[in-house]
C-alpha cells in the first residue's frame, strides 16, 4: 500500500513539484510587496496621505485592494482606507 511518505518521495522526483511546493510563500511575498507598491501610489505626490473626510487631517492612508463582493467576478474592486489620526475608515470602487 502507497503511504503519504512514499508519495511524498515521488512527488518531490518531480521537478515541478518542487516549484509547487513553494508557490504559497511566493504568492503571501508578492501579496505584501503588492500591497506596499499600493500604498506608495495611493500617497501623493509630496509623499502624504489623502484628506481624511472625518478629521481633515492627510493622514488617510490605502490598506488594501481587493474584489468587489458582488460585482468582483467583473472586474470591479474595492480599495480600503483608514486614517491613522482617528480611526475613519471608507472603501471606493476601482476598476
Ligand atoms: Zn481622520
Amino acid at each position: 500500500m502507497l503511504t503519504v511518505a512514499d508519495l511524498l518521495k515521488v512527488l518531490n522526483r518531480i521537478p515541478a513539484w518542487g516549484r509547487l511546493v513553494t508557490l504559497p510563500d511566493k504568492v503571501e511575498a508578492m501579496d505584501r510587496r503588492i500591497a506596499e507598491l499600493e500604498s506608495q501610489v495611493f500617497k501623493g505626490r509630496n509623499g502624504s496621505h489623502q484628506m481624511c473626510p472625518k478629521c481633515r487631517k492627510h493622514t488617510l492612508e490605502f490598506m488594501h485592494r481587493k474584489p468587489h463582493p458582488i460585482y468582483g467576478k467583473i472586474g470591479v474592486q474595492e480599495e480600503h482606507f483608514k486614517c491613522s489620526e482617528c480611526g475613519f475608515s471608507t472603501k471606493r470602487h476601482a476598476s
